[in-house]
């Protein structure tokens, strides 16, 4: 979609120049800002479609900004794309983490940053998700955080909650062990935490779920399946 709003905050100029050109070739409008703090206004205030974000910054870092806009529910769902300088190991984890959808290691091919942009924004466009997720006595509301059992308000983690809206939300597929460390935990394959993790959380996912708690169903050596209905 053309037109569409692209905030790139970077304190180098000839990566702003770069990616500025690269992306207004393809359609988009492009706003820049080269401090940490004058960038986060900007983020909140011009409400862009895609936040192309420098790691290290003046005033305030890349990820200081990504956790104040994940924490903001007008921004929590903004895609951001990280630009890291080493691509070390702990920086990707650490974006991944914080709620990065994507990052980039620097130096970077123009034409693969526009692809990434694309396909990021074309992803987001793609899972307008359900606000309100039902199965049986259950009720999962994901713009207020809150399981509801039975109408009543069950305490849950934060991964608690993250697992099962995964669960809940892949309409009867498997999801293996792996695949839902990388939703959840943000981790990929390279990373050596266990899956043993998953399981830990299931289990005690399962016990608040009550009588609903069957709904989550372990396909042996495979991972889980939620049965919506
Ligand atoms: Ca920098």
């Amino acid at each position: 979609m053309a037109d569409e709003k692209i905030l790139i905050i970077e304190d180098e100029k000839n990566i702003v120049e770069l990616v500025k050109f690269n992306l207004e070739q393809e359609g988009f409008r492009v706003f820049a800002a080269s401090r940490g703090d004058t960038g986060l206004e900007m983020a909140l205030r011009e409400k862009p479609a895609l936040l192309i974000l420098d790691l290290m910054l003046p005033e305030i870092t890349g990820i200081e900004i990504c956790k104040i806009l994940r924490q903001n529910p007008k921004t929590k769902a903004l895609p951001i794309v990280m630009l890291t300088a080493k691509g070390t190991e702990a920086d990707k984890v650490l974006g991944l983490e914080l709620g990065a959808d994507d990052y980039i290691t620097k130096p970077f091919s123009p034409r693969e940053l526009v692809a990434r942009v694309k396909s990021i924004l074309r992803r987001s466009r793609e899972k307008p998700e359900a606000e309100l997720m039902r199965a049986g006595s259950l009720e999962l509301d994901i713009s207020k955080h809150e399981l509801l059992l039975n109408n009543k308000k069950v305490g849950i983690s934060a991964k608690e909650f993250q697992l099962l809206r995964a669960l809940m939300g892949s309409h009867g597929r498997v999801l293996t062990r792996e695949v839902l460390l990388e939703k959840v935990w943000g981790y990929d394959n390279s990373t050596n935490i266990a899956t043993r993790t998953v399981d830990m959380h299931i289990g005690q996912l399962r016990k608040k779920l009550g009588k609903e708690s069957g709904r989550i169903v372990t396909i042996k050596g495979v991972g889980y399946r939620f049965d919506n209905d």
